[in-house]
């Protein structure tokens, strides 16, 4: 039988790679070994994918959903996008629009 320390140990890796946060523990639902929630990870991660005929620059936001990625590419792929990137926008900076224009 497990000691309950050992059990509680158990229960933290099994947590941190499906469905918490990985900073805190606080519950984000089923995602991948290294999500964080929004306070420990101020980032937003966004899935772009570009189809088959089109540029580079003509890329389209698949899914801003880290947990659902690799279901979103499997089903973008259907659809006739052939290239994929994943971009981490800061969010605990305002964006420099000041950029934007010019
Ligand atoms: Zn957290």
């Amino acid at each position: 039988m497990k000691s309950l320390k050992q059990y509680n140990r158990d229960l933290k890796t099994a947590c941190s790679r499906s469905d918490r946060c990985a900073g805190c523990g606080t519950y984000i639902g089923m995602g991948t070994a290294d999500r964080k929630c929004e306070r420990c990870a101020p980032t937003e991660r966004v899935l772009y994918g570009t189809r088959k005929d089109n540029e580079d620059w003509q890329e389209e936001i698949i899914s801003t959903n880290p947990a659902v990625f690799d279901k979103a590419k499997a089903w973008a792929k259907e659809q006739g996008f052939d290239r994929f990137r994943i971009d981490e926008i800061d969010l605990s900076t305002p964006p420099d629009f000041t950029k934007a224009i010019q």
